[in-house]
């Protein structure tokens, strides 16, 4: 069949983690009791006046910045013109032909490859209400409190062909915007939103008609309805039919997409500038001020750590995860060798903060403790299965490594004489496997270790035990 290349370009949506809201100083707050956290501004009293927050506006030109964006220092918030019960203006504030942020790119790897994703641009608007259906069978309610939140749309060019280059894309942002602390970036609670707009051609021709997939919460989703809308393309082209613009919605459990209703162009929302609001001036000093604030970012971090620790990128990436385990990682590796933290961390760490579903800034455990494990495991203190084995625990208490092993009796045994007394007992006990072994059969040193290792459940120190045996059985 033809050869179809698929095109993808994302819409995000990020909810700004601002402590009031865009144009007026209700708090900021998922979760409050419904329509608690509204005011004549926010619920589009005919009157009422809007502000701009200026902690919104430091929040998106951050995002710009990292993304290698122009910022505009004077951008134009425009209406938005529709009606929608969670609506209650009739309008969306929003940026149309002078954005914030235009222009910027992400370089993100692929399966071993960089791909180059453009960013067309990125403006601020404000989110709308919710309504709410569940809750009376005939009655449909509307909440206000998310009204007039502070978000950012992140327009990228259509760069991707896979599903998976947009859901490393995706996570690329999705990692920006935590690292900046301008986002909480939960998925679930819909601070972090992602539309796909997906179209398929051969390549060599003219782009063909996309559409639009809605409701995709989660990475995972978003990967399998760019792939399942692929398919259902490549369907109706080979066909013979034609694709339709459209909204269509996902449905993970069906893992199908629904049209959900043709598609509305710009000019169908009759924008104009907002009479209510001067244009967003930002001074060069400003800039300068919020240009220098910028923090290491996570591609940069991660050339970083696969530098200091030799290990290769899809390992380390694990370490770059969240701001908070970068942080932990650097700190800990200034005190004990960097490849061993790594492998700790990668290992053992994640392991544990994945059965207890919580960040490592979310436990008693510290980059000193770390530090201090990975220490003692050098000096021949514990083994490297036991510093392994009592990671959990020490999450749990926040305990200092070397107290809690000397307390719980998990020092390593190096001392020859108790050693040579268990090599002794092991080797008497198995006389049949010794015969073996003098007759030639050197594998079985690893099962000797083992004994010995089982019966000083596991403190033995290997290096000893080895040489031990290897006396003892010439
Ligand atoms: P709209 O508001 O109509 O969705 P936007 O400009 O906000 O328009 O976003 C359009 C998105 O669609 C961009 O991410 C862009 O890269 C993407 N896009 C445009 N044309 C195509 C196409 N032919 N196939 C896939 N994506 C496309
Ligand atoms: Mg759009
Ligand atoms: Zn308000």
């Amino acid at each position: 069949m033809a050869d179809y290349e698929a095109v993808i370009g994302l819409e995000v949506h990020v909810q700004l983690a601002t402590a009031s809201k865009l144009f007026c100083s209700c708090p900021n707050h998922f979760g409050s009791a419904p329509n608690s956290n509204v005011c004549e501004v926010c619920a589009g009293m005919p009157g009422a006046l809007p502000r701009v927050n200026a902690q919104a506006v430091h929040y998106a030109t951050l995002v710009g910045l990292a993304t290698h964006c122009e910022i505009n220092q004077n951008s134009v918030f425009a209406r938005k013109n529709y009606f929608y019960p969670d609506l209650p203006s009739g309008y969306q504030i929003s940026q149309l032909d002078l954005p914030l942020c235009e222009h910027g790119y992400l370089d993100v790897m692929v399966e071993g490859q960089s791909r180059h994703i453009g960013i067309t641009r990125i403006h601020m608007e404000n989110d709308a209400g919710k309504n709410i259906h569940a809750q009376h069978e005939n009655v449909s309610y509307v909440d206000l409190n998310r009204a007039g939140t502070p978000l950012v749309e992140i327009v990228s060019e259509p760069d991707m062909r896979s599903g998976a280059e947009a859901v490393a894309y995706l996570k690329a942002l999705h990692s920006i915007v935590t690292y900046l602390g301008v986002s909480d970036g939960n998925m679930e609670e819909g601070n972090f939103r992602c539309d796909a707009n997906v179209s398929i051609h051969k390549k060599g021709e003219a782009l063909g008609t996309r559409a639009e997939l809605k409701n995709l919460n989660s990475f995972r989703n978003v990967q399998r309805a760019i792939e399942i809308e692929i398919e259902r393309q490549k369907d109706i082209l080979e066909d013979g039919g034609q694709v339709v613009q459209e909204t269509r919605l996902y449905d993970a459990v069906k893992n199908t997409t629904a049209s959900m209703r043709g598609k509305e162009e710009a000019h169908d929302y009759r924008y104009f500038p907002d009479p209510d609001l001067l244009p967003v001036g930002i001074s060069d000093e400003q800039m300068a001020a919020w240009r220098a604030e910028l923090p290491e970012l996570p591609a940069s971090r991660l050339a970083r750590f696969t530098a200091m620790t030799g290990l290769p990128e899809a390992d380390a990436e694990v370490l770059v995860s969240s701001r908070a385990m970068a942080d932990f990682f650097e700190e800990a590796a200034s005190h004990a060798e960097a490849r061993k933290v790594a492998n700790i961390m990668i290992g053992a760490l994640q392991r544990a903060l994945n059965a207890r579903g919580c960040t490592v800034a979310d436990t008693q455990f510290s980059p000193a403790a770390l530090a201090e494990l990975v220490n003692i495991v050098e000096n021949g203190l514990i083994s490297a299965t036991i510093a392994n084995d009592i990671v959990p625990d020490l999450l749990e208490s926040g305990a200092m490594p070397e107290a809690y092993v000397k307390e719980k009796g998990l020092v390593q045994i190096s001392d020859t004489g108790e050693l040579e007394g268990i090599v002794d007992g092991i080797i008497a006990a198995n006389p049949a496997e010794v015969e073996a072994f003098r007759g030639g059969k050197t594998k079985l040193m690893g099962f000797f270790v083992g004994q010995v290792m089982r019966a000083t459940k596991g403190k033995g120190n290997p290096a000893a035990i080895n040489s031990l045996l290897a006396q003892k059985l010439q």
